[in-house]
């Protein structure tokens, strides 16, 4: 059986990827019906992530971090910053977000 803080760390780094992948295919150019489908995912997200502590902590740094929406670097980069956020706070390395796009572009991360 996985202890508590494997599922934890599993759940984030598939949770991750599927974010940052989601923010690679984002159009570069979205509708405004595009942007609000982006928004209304990340808050809901944070509400139903299923680990209660990491959806408190996520929901406080959207507050002072909304999600940008505008194209599809805008996306990259905040959910870039706001791993990064969560990054720090678990006294993780900080990732170059100047290498996020080439990272998640094909949706298949090398790792
Ligand atoms: P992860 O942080 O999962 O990252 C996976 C991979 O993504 C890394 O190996 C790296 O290649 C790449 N990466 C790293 N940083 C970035 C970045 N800034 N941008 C793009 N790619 C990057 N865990 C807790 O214990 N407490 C919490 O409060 C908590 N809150 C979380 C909130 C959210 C919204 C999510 C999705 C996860 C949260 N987690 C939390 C889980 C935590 O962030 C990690 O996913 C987990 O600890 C596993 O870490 P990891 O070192 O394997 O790499």
């Amino acid at each position: 059986k996985l202890g508590n803080a494997t599922i934890k760390a599993e759940l984030g780094r598939s949770s991750w990827k599927l974010l940052h992948t989601m923010m690679a295919r984002f159009p570069e150019r979205p509708t405004k019906d595009q942007k609000a489908a982006l928004r209304s995912f990340i808050y809901l997200f944070s509400r139903l992530y299923p680990c209660g502590e990491c959806a408190k902590e996520f929901q406080m740094i959207l507050e002072k971090h909304p999600p940008q929406v505008s194209s599809r670097e805008a996306a990259s980069l905040w959910a870039c910053a706001v791993h990064n956020i969560v990054n720090r706070r678990l006294l993780k390395e900080e990732f170059d977000c100047s290498t996020v796009a080439d990272k998640y572009k094909c949706g298949c991360a090398a790792e």
